[in-house]
Protein backbone atom coordinates (compact mmCIF):
# COMPACT_ATOMS: atom_id res chain seq x y z
CA UNK A 1 0.00 0.00 0.00
CA UNK A 2 1.42 3.35 -1.05
CA UNK A 3 0.17 6.27 1.50
CA UNK A 4 0.76 9.95 1.76
CA UNK A 5 0.29 11.71 5.15
CA UNK A 6 -0.81 15.07 4.43
CA UNK A 7 -0.93 17.92 7.41
CA UNK A 8 0.22 20.96 8.87
CA UNK A 9 3.68 20.67 11.05
CA UNK A 10 2.66 19.21 14.19
CA UNK A 11 -0.57 17.35 13.00
CA UNK A 12 0.96 14.16 14.82
CA UNK A 13 1.92 12.19 11.49
CA UNK A 14 5.00 11.06 12.17
CA UNK A 15 3.67 9.85 15.29
CA UNK A 16 0.84 7.77 13.65
CA UNK A 17 3.04 7.37 10.42
CA UNK A 18 5.69 5.46 12.95
CA UNK A 19 2.78 3.27 14.12
CA UNK A 20 0.65 2.71 10.74
CA UNK A 21 3.84 1.56 9.03
CA UNK A 22 4.08 -1.46 11.82
CA UNK A 23 0.38 -2.27 11.85
CA UNK A 24 1.32 -2.86 7.70
CA UNK A 25 4.53 -3.73 7.30
CA UNK A 26 5.46 -1.02 5.10
CA UNK A 27 8.45 1.53 6.14
CA UNK A 28 7.85 4.91 6.93
CA UNK A 29 9.47 7.65 5.00
CA UNK A 30 9.84 10.87 6.27
CA UNK A 31 11.60 13.53 4.24
CA UNK A 32 11.95 15.64 7.47
CA UNK A 33 13.87 12.72 9.06
CA UNK A 34 16.27 12.10 6.35
CA UNK A 35 17.39 16.14 5.53
CA UNK A 36 17.63 16.04 9.73
CA UNK A 37 20.02 12.67 9.25
CA UNK A 38 21.72 14.38 6.36
CA UNK A 39 22.63 17.50 9.16
CA UNK A 40 24.02 15.07 12.15
CA UNK A 41 26.26 13.34 9.92
CA UNK A 42 27.46 16.48 7.74
CA UNK A 43 26.63 15.68 4.46
CA UNK A 44 27.02 18.33 1.68
CA UNK A 45 23.41 17.85 1.29
CA UNK A 46 22.97 18.56 5.46
CA UNK A 47 24.83 21.91 4.91
CA UNK A 48 22.52 23.12 2.15
CA UNK A 49 18.87 22.12 3.94
CA UNK A 50 20.07 23.26 7.18
CA UNK A 51 19.29 27.03 6.59
CA UNK A 52 16.58 26.34 5.26
CA UNK A 53 14.87 24.59 7.76
CA UNK A 54 16.09 26.13 10.55
CA UNK A 55 14.14 29.21 8.97
CA UNK A 56 11.01 27.28 8.18
CA UNK A 57 11.54 27.38 4.73
CA UNK A 58 11.35 24.77 2.16
CA UNK A 59 14.27 23.04 1.22
CA UNK A 60 14.98 23.32 -2.75
CA UNK A 61 12.78 20.63 -5.01
CA UNK A 62 16.00 19.47 -6.75
CA UNK A 63 17.38 18.39 -3.44
CA UNK A 64 14.70 16.76 -1.99
CA UNK A 65 13.25 15.20 -5.21
CA UNK A 66 16.33 12.99 -5.60
CA UNK A 67 17.43 12.23 -1.94
CA UNK A 68 13.54 10.75 -1.55
CA UNK A 69 13.53 9.50 -5.75
CA UNK A 70 16.84 7.30 -4.54
CA UNK A 71 15.03 5.87 -0.66
CA UNK A 72 11.84 4.97 -2.25
CA UNK A 73 13.14 2.96 -4.99
CA UNK A 74 14.79 0.56 -2.11
CA UNK A 75 13.92 -2.69 -1.97
CA UNK A 76 12.19 -2.21 1.35
CA UNK A 77 9.57 0.20 -0.33
CA UNK A 78 8.90 -2.48 -3.20
CA UNK A 79 5.31 -3.02 -1.38
CA UNK A 80 4.28 0.31 0.19
CA UNK A 81 5.18 2.83 1.83
CA UNK A 82 4.08 5.62 3.78
CA UNK A 83 5.38 9.07 2.90
CA UNK A 84 5.56 12.00 5.50
CA UNK A 85 6.03 15.37 4.90
CA UNK A 86 6.42 14.52 0.45
CA UNK A 87 5.22 15.84 -1.48
CA UNK A 88 4.72 19.51 0.18
CA UNK A 89 4.24 21.61 -2.68
CA UNK A 90 2.83 20.97 -6.54
CA UNK A 91 6.21 20.54 -8.18
CA UNK A 92 7.43 17.60 -5.44
CA UNK A 93 3.34 16.17 -6.15
CA UNK A 94 3.96 16.31 -9.99
CA UNK A 95 7.47 15.02 -9.80
CA UNK A 96 5.69 11.85 -7.57
CA UNK A 97 3.05 11.08 -10.19
CA UNK A 98 5.16 11.03 -13.35
CA UNK A 99 7.49 8.78 -11.37
CA UNK A 100 7.93 5.32 -11.98
CA UNK A 101 6.78 4.55 -8.36
CA UNK A 102 3.53 3.32 -9.13
CA UNK A 103 -0.03 5.44 -8.40
CA UNK A 104 -0.59 6.65 -4.37
CA UNK A 105 -3.62 4.14 -2.95
CA UNK A 106 -4.92 7.12 -0.18
CA UNK A 107 -3.83 10.63 0.95
CA UNK A 108 -4.48 10.55 4.67
CA UNK A 109 -5.36 14.54 5.78
CA UNK A 110 -4.93 15.24 9.53
CA UNK A 111 -7.39 18.00 10.44
CA UNK A 112 -6.10 19.63 13.86
CA UNK A 113 -6.90 23.64 14.59
CA UNK A 114 -4.04 25.55 14.50
CA UNK A 115 -4.37 26.30 18.74
CA UNK A 116 -3.25 22.69 19.26
CA UNK A 117 -0.50 22.67 16.73
CA UNK A 118 1.24 25.50 18.19
CA UNK A 119 0.58 23.83 21.78
CA UNK A 120 2.05 20.19 19.98
CA UNK A 121 4.99 21.50 18.56
CA UNK A 122 6.05 23.40 21.38
CA UNK A 123 5.51 20.62 23.72
CA UNK A 124 7.37 18.67 21.54
CA UNK A 125 10.70 16.95 22.27
CA UNK A 126 12.79 14.44 20.80
CA UNK A 127 16.67 12.09 20.25
CA UNK A 128 18.92 12.35 17.43
CA UNK A 129 17.71 8.87 16.74
CA UNK A 130 14.03 10.63 15.53
CA UNK A 131 12.18 8.98 18.50
CA UNK A 132 9.44 11.95 19.81
CA UNK A 133 7.84 12.57 22.74
CA UNK A 134 5.42 15.31 24.30
CA UNK A 135 5.86 17.06 27.24
CA UNK A 136 2.53 16.88 28.55
CA UNK A 137 0.89 14.26 26.43
CA UNK A 138 3.55 11.81 26.28
CA UNK A 139 6.56 12.27 28.50
CA UNK A 140 9.18 9.92 28.65
CA UNK A 141 9.69 8.11 31.77
CA UNK A 142 12.68 10.10 32.76
CA UNK A 143 12.65 13.46 32.66
CA UNK A 144 14.91 14.47 29.47
CA UNK A 145 15.98 10.80 28.48
CA UNK A 146 14.52 9.46 25.69
CA UNK A 147 13.18 5.74 26.75
CA UNK A 148 14.06 3.81 23.56
CA UNK A 149 18.02 4.65 23.23
CA UNK A 150 19.07 6.66 26.57
CA UNK A 151 19.89 10.04 24.48
CA UNK A 152 19.35 13.55 25.47
CA UNK A 153 16.03 14.90 24.47
CA UNK A 154 16.46 18.57 22.53
CA UNK A 155 13.65 21.07 21.28
CA UNK A 156 14.51 20.94 17.37
CA UNK A 157 15.95 24.21 16.26
CA UNK A 158 12.65 25.09 14.00
CA UNK A 159 10.56 24.26 16.81
CA UNK A 160 10.59 27.79 18.12
CA UNK A 161 7.63 29.88 18.37
CA UNK A 162 8.91 32.38 15.68
CA UNK A 163 9.81 29.43 13.33
CA UNK A 164 6.84 27.35 13.59
CA UNK A 165 4.60 30.61 12.74
CA UNK A 166 6.83 30.65 9.20
CA UNK A 167 6.13 26.90 8.92
CA UNK A 168 2.78 27.04 9.45
CA UNK A 169 2.51 30.12 6.41
CA UNK A 170 4.88 28.22 4.12
CA UNK A 171 2.29 24.99 5.20
CA UNK A 172 -0.56 27.32 3.80
CA UNK A 173 1.16 28.94 0.83
CA UNK A 174 2.81 25.91 -0.65
CA UNK A 175 1.66 22.52 0.77
CA UNK A 176 -2.42 22.90 1.27
CA UNK A 177 -2.92 23.52 -2.59
CA UNK A 178 -2.12 19.79 -2.69
CA UNK A 179 -5.58 18.90 -0.86
CA UNK A 180 -7.18 20.16 -3.61
CA UNK A 181 -4.66 17.61 -6.11
CA UNK A 182 -5.69 14.94 -4.06
CA UNK A 183 -8.92 15.54 -3.96
CA UNK A 184 -9.49 15.64 -7.92
CA UNK A 185 -7.98 12.55 -8.04
CA UNK A 186 -10.25 11.18 -5.10
CA UNK A 187 -7.94 9.77 -2.79
CA UNK A 188 -8.20 11.96 0.42
CA UNK A 189 -9.06 10.29 3.46
CA UNK A 190 -10.14 13.16 6.13
CA UNK A 191 -8.37 12.12 9.66
CA UNK A 192 -10.00 14.03 13.12
CA UNK A 193 -6.57 14.31 14.65
CA UNK A 194 -7.68 15.02 17.96
CA UNK A 195 -7.51 12.38 21.03
CA UNK A 196 -5.86 9.40 22.00
CA UNK A 197 -2.60 8.98 19.53
CA UNK A 198 -3.75 4.65 19.98
CA UNK A 199 -7.12 5.67 18.87
CA UNK A 200 -6.26 7.44 15.71
CA UNK A 201 -3.90 4.64 14.38
CA UNK A 202 -6.77 2.42 14.77
CA UNK A 203 -8.77 5.07 12.58
CA UNK A 204 -6.71 5.19 10.44
CA UNK A 205 -5.57 1.86 9.75
CA UNK A 206 -9.45 0.68 9.83
CA UNK A 207 -9.71 3.52 6.94
CA UNK A 208 -6.95 2.61 4.67
CA UNK A 209 -8.02 -1.27 4.74
CA UNK A 210 -11.07 -0.53 4.15
P1 LIG B 1 4.37 16.02 12.69
O1 LIG B 1 5.17 14.81 12.25
O2 LIG B 1 3.06 16.15 11.97
O3 LIG B 1 5.16 17.29 12.66
P2 LIG B 1 4.58 14.81 15.36
O4 LIG B 1 4.15 13.41 15.11
O5 LIG B 1 6.04 15.06 15.58
O6 LIG B 1 3.98 15.80 14.21
O7 LIG B 1 3.73 15.35 16.62
C1 LIG B 1 3.91 16.67 17.14
C2 LIG B 1 3.87 16.64 18.67
O8 LIG B 1 2.55 16.32 19.09
C3 LIG B 1 4.80 15.60 19.29
O9 LIG B 1 5.34 16.14 20.49
C4 LIG B 1 3.86 14.42 19.61
O10 LIG B 1 4.32 13.66 20.72
C5 LIG B 1 2.54 15.13 19.90
N1 LIG B 1 1.36 14.37 19.48
C6 LIG B 1 1.23 13.57 18.39
N2 LIG B 1 -0.01 13.04 18.33
C7 LIG B 1 -0.69 13.53 19.41
C8 LIG B 1 -2.03 13.37 19.90
N3 LIG B 1 -2.93 12.58 19.29
N4 LIG B 1 -2.38 14.05 21.03
C9 LIG B 1 -1.49 14.85 21.64
N5 LIG B 1 -0.22 15.04 21.24
C10 LIG B 1 0.18 14.40 20.13
P1 LIG C 1 9.33 17.99 9.01
O1 LIG C 1 10.21 17.07 9.77
O2 LIG C 1 8.46 17.28 7.99
O3 LIG C 1 8.55 18.94 9.90
O4 LIG C 1 10.29 18.91 8.10
C1 LIG C 1 11.23 19.78 8.70
C2 LIG C 1 11.82 20.71 7.65
O5 LIG C 1 12.53 19.93 6.65
C3 LIG C 1 10.81 21.54 6.82
O6 LIG C 1 10.39 22.71 7.49
C4 LIG C 1 11.63 21.82 5.55
O7 LIG C 1 12.58 22.84 5.78
C5 LIG C 1 12.39 20.50 5.36
N1 LIG C 1 11.63 19.55 4.51
C6 LIG C 1 11.13 18.34 4.87
N2 LIG C 1 10.50 17.75 3.86
C7 LIG C 1 10.60 18.60 2.80
C8 LIG C 1 10.12 18.59 1.46
N3 LIG C 1 9.41 17.56 0.99
N4 LIG C 1 10.42 19.65 0.67
C9 LIG C 1 11.13 20.68 1.12
N5 LIG C 1 11.60 20.79 2.38
C10 LIG C 1 11.34 19.75 3.22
Amino acid sequence: MRLIFLGPPGAGKGTQAHRVAEGLGIPHISTGDMLRANIASGTALGREAATRMNAGELVPDALVISMLAERITAADAAAGFILDGFPRNLAQALALETSSVGTIDRVVLFIVDEDEIVRRIDGRRGCNQGHTYHLDDHPPSQPGVCDVDGEPLVQRPDDSEVVIRNRLKVYRRETEPLIDFYDERGLILEIKALGPVQHITRQILDAVRA
